[in-house]
């Protein structure tokens, strides 16, 4: 039967059931709005973004002297925006075919300090905003104006001593939250889930953080954190799956993105429009990073979502409306891969809902591609990033054989413009995997 022929309803139905049997998708959002209709039924806006990056500027100074990779950016955590044309010839070739046209940047979150992962943007930035805020109410420093190295000093540090910090993480948020928490002077206490990768949990153990490890996913790893933080009153929790301020931490990325694209001659408008592709997992990083994209760059950035087949946790949410209500357990998915970093059954609470007027599209990808895709990267431009970071290199490769996504450029009047076109890749994380796990990654096959 034609495509076109199908009622909507009908495509839903397909739709739904290659989710529950795995099979490879591309979903084009069709709620999505022209970005000053989006903002207006939007609880946040680009005033928020401003004020977190304030913020981030505030503590650069003590950044800087807590963490001496960071010199050379004067305490402002930020990765490089890299072009990657052998990796755009490798898809390209007939293998892969991904056919693009345009120009194929990364942008490596893999190298940012402090983590070596995009959660040095969201978790840093909630626990730096919890500690100001401690700081203020309790005399620690002045005002806002005042010097933020104070934070250093061994009496703050005593004072912080007092706190717990709780995280649920599948690794990389523990080690951004444990990372920055530690050097403030906090006890850390990170909950993982039993898909976490073993050398992150050693990681952190040896940087000193206290690594409680549950036999369930990470769903219910989160629950226990939060169940433990809310008795303990010294502790505060960072709720990956509900927080305004994580998200807002991951939305500094758009402002400084922008700012990047200009310095490198890279134009964003009607005639050369931005794609930009992210992997998922409960939604707080690629929401927040689109939510700033779409606020700095506007209606000529399209942003899409990555998620493994077998966790596809947004998408179900979304394409259901019950967003966190359902899990991929409930339609009989596994919740299991290879990507750990992705491997979430339920998404955030708070995510879904918000930021569907500004999303492209969600699509998934199989296991066996991640590890293709990462020796292809390390083959053709000598990068290495995790499995879970390959994710988002499918979203160049979904263009070239999806009905779905040619009406999408057609329907956004794009086919005309894509040889003006910039695609990135959000490298999200990898920069910490130890050399023999590197090894390991590069020659598996699954
Ligand atoms: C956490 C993580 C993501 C996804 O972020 P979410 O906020 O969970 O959606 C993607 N890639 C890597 C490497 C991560 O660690």
């Amino acid at each position: 039967m034609e495509l076109d022929s199908l009622s909507s309803l009908e495509k839903r139905e397909i739709l739904f059931t290659d989710i529950k049997n795995a099979i490879e998708v591309n979903w084009v959002n069709h709620s999505k709005l022209p970005n000053n209709d989006a903002i207006i039924r939007s609880v946040l806006n680009l005033s928020d973004i401003d004020s977190a990056e304030a913020r981030l500027r505030r503590f650069a100074p003590l950044i800087k002297m807590l963490f001496p990779e960071t010199v050379d950016a004067k305490g402002i955590i930020e990765s490089p925006l890299v072009e990657v044309p052998e990796l755009r010839k490798a898809l390209n070739r007939e293998k892969i075919g991904a056919n693009l046209a345009g120009k194929l940047y990364m942008k490596m979150d893999s190298q940012l300090p402090v983590g070596g992962s995009v959660k040095a943007r969201g978790g840093i930035y909630e626990v730096l905003k919890y500690t100001e805020t401690l700081a203020v109410e309790n005399g620690v420093l002045e005002s806002y104006e005042d010097d933020y190295c104070k934070l250093a000093s061994p009496a703050a540090k005593a004072f912080f001593g007092t706190k717990r910090l709780h995280v649920g993480s599948t690794g990389n948020l523990g080690l951004s939250v444990g990372l920055v928490g530690n050097a403030l002077g906090y006890e850390v206490i990170v909950h993982m889930s039993c898909d976490a990768a073993e050398w992150k949990k050693e990681m952190l153990r040896s940087r000193g953080v206290i690594v409680k490890v549950y036999d369930g996913d990470y769903s219910e790893a989160i629950t226990k954190a939060r169940a433990e933080s809310a008795v303990d009153d010294n502790a505060h929790f960072v709720d990956d799956e509900d927080s305004k301020e994580m998200f807002l931490g991951y939305a500094v990325a758009g402002k400084r993105l922008k700012k990047q694209l200009r310095q490198q001659g890279i134009t964003v408008d009607n005639e050369h429009p931005l794609f930009v592709y992210i992997p998922c997992g409960v939604g707080g990083a690629p929401g927040g990073i689109t939510f700033g994209l779409r606020q700095f760059l506007g209606d000529n950035v399209h942003c899409f979502f990555v998620e493994p087949t077998q966790a596809p946790c947004m998408l179900l949410g979304m394409v259901t409306g019950l967003y966190n209500n359902i899990t991929v357990q409930d339609v009989g998915l596994s919740g299991k891969t290879h990507a750990d970093g992705l491997a979430v059954g339920r998404p955030s609470a708070v995510i879904g809902d918000f930021i569907k007027p500004f999303l492209s599209g969600i699509i998934t990808i199989k296991d066996k591609r991640l590890f293709e895709y990462l020796r292809l990267l390390w083959e053709s431009e000598k990068i290495f990033i995790e499995p879970s970071s390959c994710a988002a290199i499918h979203g160049t490769v979904c263009w070239s054989h999806s009905r779905e996504m040619e009406d999408y450029l057609e329907d956004n009047n794009l086919n005309r413009y894509l040889e003006n076109a910039t695609h990135i890749i959000w490298a999200t994380g990898g920069g910490l995997v130890p050399e023999d796990i590197r090894q390991e990654l590069l020659v598996k096959k699954v």
